[in-house]
């Protein structure tokens, strides 16, 4: 039996530890792989296009372990009642190629993304940083607001989105969290929203280049944590931004980036530096209080193989009921396949 984790065993594990320890604890999985970066055999993601959204493939290895996650990205799926951006993967070992991991990653992908940002937001932003403005209040927008309040210190959230009914609702599940001194204020713009804040996320879909954030919005010492645009022509910030000479922007693999990310934007030789960088302590994002800092976040499959590696780890360690699924055959003579097909041998299906 292959190990199976699905929706409700990541809700119930998720509910046992609480999101913001187990984003916390997922950063630091992350943190760690960054940390060995050689060891990774990387590439770009594969995608493929559509003129509504797109599906992408994430393979990464460090030799040892193999993962992959399917992700699909479609803007308009809301009006249909269906989520933007559903996922998931599979961890094997790369000794017998054999999976050990089959997961759901629709979760596991917002809380991933969230640990990084927030990762990220804490070697780039100013210590200080206690105002976050969250544009686009979406499917993402919780788990980046719970992992900021917590690994950032972030105490006020301004909120924007075009549709009134998701700053709404996320007003609505963070006063259900009571997190510790946390003002949210809904606002009517994203001007308002990110007048006078220290981080802003901009986490909104809409497949084309918008311009969530121009040039004129960005003060001197703002953190910009740019998650929604994540693919080519699927941008938010406003050119401009990305070439103020003060802007110095972070990236997770620059040669996926440079086609996906805001940086698709510039020149290919526009300077970047990549997070294991500053992890290695061969880089550093901040040089002074004044500087603007942009962590362009596309998604990285790193970032899935952790979050693989860390539920896989937690569902062996936590109680509750282990699900298996019958994803290949056992047999007693490896040779003999067509075995399974000879009538009245019993296949095992997936187990409670
Ligand atoms: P979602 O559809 O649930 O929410 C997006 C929100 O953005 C919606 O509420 C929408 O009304 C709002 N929006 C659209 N245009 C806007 C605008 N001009 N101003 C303000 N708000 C606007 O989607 P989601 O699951 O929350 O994902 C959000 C984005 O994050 C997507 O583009 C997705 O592809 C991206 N994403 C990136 C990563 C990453 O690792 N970088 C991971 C997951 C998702």
């Amino acid at each position: 039996m292959v190990d199976y984790v699905g929706v409700e065993r990541v809700r119930e594990l998720v509910g046992r530890l609480g999101p913001a320890r187990f984003m916390r604890e997922l950063a630091a999985e992350i943190e760690a792989d960054f940390g060995r970066w050689e060891s990774f055999d990387k590439s770009a993601r594969h995608a493929v296009h559509s003129p509504v959204g797109v599906i992408e493939l994430m393979p990464i290895s460090d030799g040892r372990l193999y993962s992959f996650k399917y992700v699909n990205g479609h803007p308009s799926n809301t009006a249909e009642g269906l989520l933007t951006v559903t996922a998931f993967g599979v961890l094997a070992e790369v000794a017998t190629g054999y999976p050990l991991l089959l997961a759901e990653l629709t979760l596991t992908t917002a809380l991933r993304t969230a640990a990084m940002s927030a990762l990220a937001a804490r070697r780039m932003a100013r210590p200080d940083s206690r105002c976050m403005a969250l544009i686009g209040n979406g499917a993402q927008s919780e788990f980046q607001a719970i992992a900021f309040h917590d690994q950032l210190g972030i105490r006020e959230l301004r909120l924007f989105d075009v549709d009134a009914g998701a700053t709404a609702k996320l007003q609505r599940n963070l006063a259900g969290m009571d997190l510790e001194g946390l003002t949210v204020i809904a606002c009517r713009s994203t001007a308002e929203a990110v007048s006078g804040a220290d981080i802003v996320t901009t986490v909104t879909a809409d497949k084309r280049n918008a311009t969530i954030l121009t040039a004129g919005m960005i003060e001197a010492g703002m953190h910009l944590n740019g998650v929604g645009g994540d693919c080519p022509g699927k941008t938010e910030l406003e050119r401009e931004i990305l070439l103020r000479p003060d802007t110095r922007v972070v990236v997770e693999y620059a040669p996926q980036s440079r086609i996906e990310g805001e940086v698709q934007q510039v020149p290919a030789d526009f300077p970047v530096i990549e997070f294991s960088e500053l992890v290695a302590g061969r880089a550093t994002a901040r040089r002074s209080d004044a500087e603007v800092t942009l962590f362009d976040s596309v998604g990285f499959a790193l970032e899935d193989f952790s979050a693989l590696r860390y539920l896989h780890r937690l569902n062996g360690a936590q109680p509750g009921p282990r699900g298996g699924i019958d994803l290949i055959p056992e047999l007693a003579n490896p040779k003999d396949l067509y075995g399974l097909l000879r009538p009245g041998l019993a296949v095992r299906k997936v187990a409670a």
